[in-house]
Order: structure tokens, then C-alpha cells, then sequence
């Protein structure tokens, strides 16, 4: 990428000036948690408000890049400043790596100011990692500053939460997820269809069009449609999902019911959809399915979703296969209790 890839993105400015206000006056929190949507930039927001932290010359409310303290930020990354990632092959963050965080916040910094740490996906912590952050949490070390990272904040321990000063990442609404994208991806085709994809998420809208993404999810969602019509077999359509993998699409699940719920709960009709998704909203409010009722057991379906995917993402092996299955059980027990048509 040739273009500036890094946060502040313009959907985080009065955020990142907020921040910049408590940093400048010396009222930063010990502990964030950043939570929001998956590709809006959190992760990059919380290393540049770090690399901020730790520069002895800000310019503008942001790292300078030349002094002494930019400087030590090679290639390497900085040495005050630590990220800490599930590893590959790995389904939870370990205890080593916590022990491994306990220890590079105990040491004196490299540059002198700061030292700070980014985690990312803070809620797929191993529960003995769990209670060693904690401990770090309640007894923080003078100048150092920590950024967890989650998109399922729910699922996180409360007794860390509750250690946290929470921010809620925005999402940009359509008009400047699109601007970004055609700013972004000059050749796409269609970047409100792609931003549409991605319910106005641009950095995973990048990241769909440029891994084929939003091919795969448009067959899922073709695939999804005529299972509802009753013109494809949960077979059928679980065979498709385990060509797509069965972990991005229970996300494009989780997408296009919560989009669906949205839609039938404002009782909106819209241009901005996809084609599969509108015909999926006119299918749901023919057969009844806009009605108190049916609202509230569609709404149970969105939970058994979130659910699956936080089962998926944990570090136990669920049969995947089994229950991709059972959701898509439900889905079609849901619309076949509405009235036909
Ligand atoms: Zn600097």
C-alpha cells in the first residue's frame, strides 16, 4: 500500500483527540480496552497511540518519527512497546506470553518515557493468562500503559473489564467508508457494494477485496437465500461452507442476520443492500417474520450465531461441520414457522 495504512484513520479523529487531551494532561488510564467492530482499526490506533506515548517531540497530537525515541522504532519496533498476538497454531493467548508482558513491564524504558503494550483479541485469553493480566491490571507499574483489543468484549472476564477505561471504536457511516475505499482501492468496481460487504468496516473491506473475500461471501449469501427460499438443502449448503470454511462464514452469518434484524427492526427498506440480502428481507417480512414475535426468536438466532463463532474461536475443538448444521437447522425451522405464502 502506497497510501497512509495507519491509524489515525478520519472515522477515529475526535477519539484520537480526546485521547490526545488526556495524555497531554497527564490524565491517561493505565488500562484501555478498545472495542468495536472487526476492521476498523484498533489495533492500529492503539501502536500509534503507543508510538505517540513514547515520542519525546510529538507533532501535532501525533509520533514525530525523528527524534531519539521515534528512532529506536526500526524495523524491529520500538523497545518500550510490546504486541502481544495468538500465535499461530494457537487458539487463546498463553500464559507464557503474559508472564513474557509482566516481565518487559517491570524493566526500566529503553527511551525513558513510557513503556506500553498492545493485545490484541483480549477475550481468547487462557484463563490462567487471564488472571496473571489481572494481577498486572490491579497493580499497575508507574508509566505503563496497556491497549486491549476486542471485538467481543462481552466475552472478556469482568473482573478485567471492569479494570479497563473502555473505548468504543466508531464506525464510519457510509458516505466516509466509501470515500476511504475509492480512495483506497481506485479500481474496485463497486466500493459501495464492498463497504456494503463489510457494514461500513473499510479496513475489512480491504482485506475482503483483496483476499477474494467478497466472492466467497456472495456465495454464501446465494447459497443462504435459496436455502431459505427452500430451493437448496441444508446439505447442499453445508457443502458449500466447507469449501468456505466454515469460520468466515459463520461470520458472514453473523453480518447478514444482524443486518436483517436491523432492517426489519426499523422497519426500513434500503438501496444500500445487497441484492441477496434485500431478497432475504423481502422473503422474512412476507412470511410474517417482521412481527413482535418473530422479531424476538430472530434475535435468539443472531445470539445462537454469536455464540457459534465465540465456540469456533475458542480453544477447545468443536465439530465445526456440527454446528454450522444446527444453525442453519434452526434458520430454516425459524422461516418455516412463519406463515406460507
Ligand atoms: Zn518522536
Amino acid at each position: 500500500m502506497h497510501l497512509k495504512e495507519h491509524a489515525p484513520f478520519p472515522w477515529q479523529m475526535s477519539l484520537w483527540a480526546s485521547l490526545s487531551e488526556q495524555f497531554e494532561s497527564h490524565k491517561l488510564a493505565h488500562a484501555y480496552l478498545i472495542t468495536g467492530s472487526r476492521g476498523i482499526g484498533k489495533h492500529s490506533f492503539a501502536t500509534e497511540f503507543a508510538r505517540l506515548i513514547l515520542c519525546s517531540a510529538p507533532d501535532k497530537n501525533v509520533a514525530c518519527g525523528v527524534c531519539s525515541s521515534c528512532a529506536m522504532g526500526g524495523e524491529s519496533g520500538h523497545p518500550d512497546l510490546v504486541e502481544i498476538a495468538i500465535e499461530e497454531g494457537s487458539k487463546l493467548l498463553k500464559i507464557d506470553q503474559i508472564r513474557d508482558l509482566i516481565e518487559f513491564l517491570s524493566q526500566t524504558s529503553h527511551g525513558g518515557r513510557a513503556k506500553c503494550a498492545v493485545i490484541s483479541d483480549a477475550h481468547r485469553i487462557h484463563v490462567a493468562a487471564a488472571n496473571a493480566l489481572l494481577k498486572t491490571l490491579e497493580e499497575p507499574t508507574q508509566n505503563t500503559y496497556l491497549f486491549l483489543i476486542s471485538d467481543m468484549p462481552g466475552t472478556l472476564l469482568t473482573t478485567i473489564r471492569s479494570r479497563c477505561q473502555k473505548i468504543l471504536m466508531p464506525v464510519p457511516d457510509s458516505a466516509e467508508a466509501v470515500a476511504w475505499l475509492k480512495q483506497h482501492l481506485p479500481d474496485q468496481d463497486d466500493p459501495y457494494l464492498l463497504a456494503h460487504a463489510a457494514q461500513n468496516c473499510p479496513l475489512l473491506a480491504l482485506d475482503l477485496a483483496q483476499s477474494g473475500g467478497l466472492e466467497n461471501q456472495q456465495q454464501f449469501l446465494q447459497k443462504f437465500l435459496a436455502l431459505s427460499c427452500g430451493d437448496a438443502s441444508i446439505q447442499a449448503t453445508v457443502g458449500l461452507i466447507g469449501k468456505l470454511g466454515e469460520v468466515p462464514v459463520i461470520g458472514y452469518l453473523r453480518e447478514v442476520s444482524s443486518i436483517l434484524i436491523k432492517y426489519l427492526l426499523l422497519n426500513q427498506q434500503t438501496s444500500e443492500m445487497q441484492p441477496e440480502q434485500l431478497s432475504l428481507l423481502t422473503l422474512l417480512r412476507s412470511k410474517g417474520l417482521d412481527s413482535r414475535d418473530k422479531l424476538v426468536e430472530l434475535m435468539a438466532f443472531y445470539v445462537q450465531v454469536q455464540e457459534a463463532q465465540r465456540q469456533l474461536s475458542s480453544g477447545t475443538n468443536p465439530n465445526a461441520q456440527l454446528i454450522v448444521e444446527s444453525l442453519l437447522w434452526h434458520w430454516s425451522q425459524l422461516l418455516n414457522s412463519g406463515r406460507t405464502t
